[in-house]
């Protein structure tokens, strides 16, 4: 088996493979040996679930996770990294390699065609970072029944996603991701533990899916217009920003307001997740 993270056996198979970085594509892969083990430890306690997950690389995590759970689908976008994970992965018959885009994989179809024995389901993965807000958004929105999703992004991304309501690092991510579970930081990673070495350090983040969502909210596209139209104008307050949004006299979303009882003169970081929940439901 190889050893993934050390740095003379990762240059000497990217060698004989020929393989050139991708810049565009967030192809950061992790050297640092204790890194994989402490995400596959954190992602999920029964060993008998299914990881997703996301850009592979050389397969660093990937082999953690297939030595601690039932099974393994990995979601490569670079073909030219295919032939390489052939050969690392070579030893596990529980890993899957699959050669896509992520936001083009129908979840609910790799679910039921791949991960129907297993007991639970759990995402696991160090994003590529020019999309993690999508890739995060996609995950979530299309969820086939993921109880968790355990993934690595920059710090500041990390700071944004787990900050409190009524902070200045709080934004429509934020908001949104506090719909489907509560985030929180596991523990940083220098961006020396990663070759090419990134120019900021990372954040392992932690969301545990809240069981009852669907329940919540009446008219869930409504409610993420919400968010990203007041927080896309995070100056103006809510009266403005919902009037011009969704092009109705600022009379009527007073009314509104009123009826949901939130203050009209609040900005977006002022409110709760229950306030947005409230407009969604009256607007
Ligand atoms: N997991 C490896 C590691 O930890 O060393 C590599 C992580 S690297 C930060 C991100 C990986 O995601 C790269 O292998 C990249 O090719 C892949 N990737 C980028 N965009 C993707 C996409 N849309 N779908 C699937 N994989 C993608």
């Amino acid at each position: 088996m190889y050893n993934l993270s050390n740095i003379k056996t990762i240059k000497s198979i990217l060698e004989k493979h020929g393989f050139k970085f991708t810049k565009s594509l967030g192809q950061n892969f992790i050297i640092n040996p204790s890194v994989c083990p402490k995400m596959a430890e954190f992602c999920c306690e029964n060993e008998k679930s299914g990881i997703l997950e996301i850009g592979p690389g050389i397969g660093v995590l990937t082999i953690e996770l297939a030595k601690r759970f039932q099974k393994v689908v990995s979601v490569e976008i670079d073909t030219n990294l295919i032939p390489i994970l052939s050969e690392t992965t070579a030893d596990f018959e529980n890993i899957k390699i699959i050669n896509k885009d992520i936001l083009k994989v129908d979840l609910n179809q790799l679910y039921k065609t791949e991960f129907l024995n297993c007991e639970e389901i759990a995402v696991c993965a160090n994003l590529p970072y020019y999309i993690t807000s999508e890739i995060v958004m996609y995950l979530l929105e299309n969820n086939p029944g993921f109880k968790s999703l355990t993934f690595m992004v920059q710090k500041e991304a990390a700071e944004r996603i787990c900050a409190d309501f009524g902070t200045r690092e709080s934004g429509a991510i934020s908001v949104a991701i506090r719909y489907y579970g509560k985030p929180r930081v596991l523990f940083n990673v220098s961006r020396g533990s990663f070759i090419p070495a990134p120019k900021v350090d990372s954040s392992v983040i932690k969301i545990n899916i809240n069981s009852d969502i669907s329940s919540k909210i009446k008219n869930k596209e409504k409610f993420f217009q919400i968010i990203k139209a007041t927080y896309s104008k995070r100056r103006k307050n809510i009266l403005n920003s919902l009037s011009m949004n969704f092009k109705i006299s600022k009379e009527e979303i007073l009314k509104i307001l009123n009826t949901a009882n939130v203050d009209p003169h609040s900005r977006p970081e002022q409110l709760k997740l229950e306030d947005f929940i409230n407009i969604s439901d009256f607007i």
